[in-house]
């Protein structure tokens, strides 16, 4: 069966499912996206990934192709329509299409594109098992990371380099020496006093609902947090170091820059985090 996507009003098979040659997001990254995963048929976080992207497009000055109910049904449909019930969805919004000029066309249209691909859960559980290696890069990128937008170029960059270093992840590192977050994922260490620390998000990174997420998680199980930023050295000197994202859920590194990670072992405390928020979505 083919995939079926969503576009500006229509669903339709994979092949068939275009937009306009002059969308800006097509000419100019000009838009915002979510990636949002199913699991078990449950679409996790959904409420706090409408409103990322309402403020995302808020922040772009492009306007919302439709409501939030409306756009529930949209994605649901997606869902339904592809027959899965381990996926990740993924929404796109640009400012819509029109001639090119840089500056906003009048009564222009936004673009909404959704598509649903199948999650390999078994391919995360086992690398979440495993863990894996990660490497550090120069942080390229604009100066409103907190903007889910589809211009991603450094970030694609980045990952690459990492890639091409036998890494999963890129930690991207900003001029003064300090982690920001994962060309993909927010990042994460556990002080030798047993701290969980992450950048605090007032700080442009992008805002991960699964960092939230993970953050009340630990609240729950009293675990000591700490919002701020972290060096290279604090990270390669951590018990242990993990990524979140929706794709990931949270990811343990074993090896930052070749460099073990604790005892070059995926930790207790993500474990613990794994499995409650394995409950955590279970119970969507
Ligand atoms: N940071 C960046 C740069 C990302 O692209 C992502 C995932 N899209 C994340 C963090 C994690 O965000 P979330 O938990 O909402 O998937």
């Amino acid at each position: 069966m083919s995939r079926i996507a969503y576009v500006n009003g229509a669903y339709l098979p994979i092949a068939y499912a275009t937009v306009h040659i002059e969308d800006r997001g097509n000419q100019f990254s000009d838009g915002a996206y979510e990636g949002i995963t199913v699991y078990d048929g449950k679409i996790i976080d959904l409420v706090p990934h409408l409103a990322r992207l309402r403020r995302s497009l808020s922040e772009l000055r492009i306007s919302a192709p439709m409501g939030d109910a409306a756009l529930t049904q949209v994605i649901k449909e997606v869902v339904r329509r592809n027959r899965t019930n381990s996926a990740m969805i993924y929404m796109q919004v640009s400012r819509g299409a029109a001639k090119r000029d840089h500056a906003f066309p009048e009564n222009i249209k936004p673009s909404l594109i959704i598509t649903c691909r199948r999650l390999d859960f078994a391919a995360i559980n086992a690398r979440v098992k495993s863990g894996v290696k990660a490497s550090s890069q120069p942080d390229t990128r604009w100066s409103r990371c907190d903007i889910k937008s589809i211009s991603l170029l450094p970030n694609i960059l980045a990952k690459q380099a990492a890639r091409e270093k036998g890494s999963f992840e890129a930690i991207l590192v900003d001029s003064d020496g300090l982690v920001t977050e994962g060309s993909s994922t927010n990042v994460w260490i556990v002080t030798p006093e047993g701290t969980l620390v992450t950048r605090s998000t007032d700080d442009n990174i992008l805002p991960g609902i699964t960092r939230s997420a993970i953050i009340r998680l630990a609240r729950d199980m009293q675990m000591p947090i700490e919002e701020r930023a972290f060096t290279v050295k604090e990270a390669k000197g951590a018990t242990e170091m993990f990524l979140t994202s929706s794709s990931c859920c949270a990811q343990p590194i074993i090896a930052f820059d070749d460099a073990p990670i604790g005892n070059g072992k995926p930790g207790p405390t993500v474990k613990r985090l794994v499995e409650q928020y394995r409950i955590f979505m279970d119970a969507q």
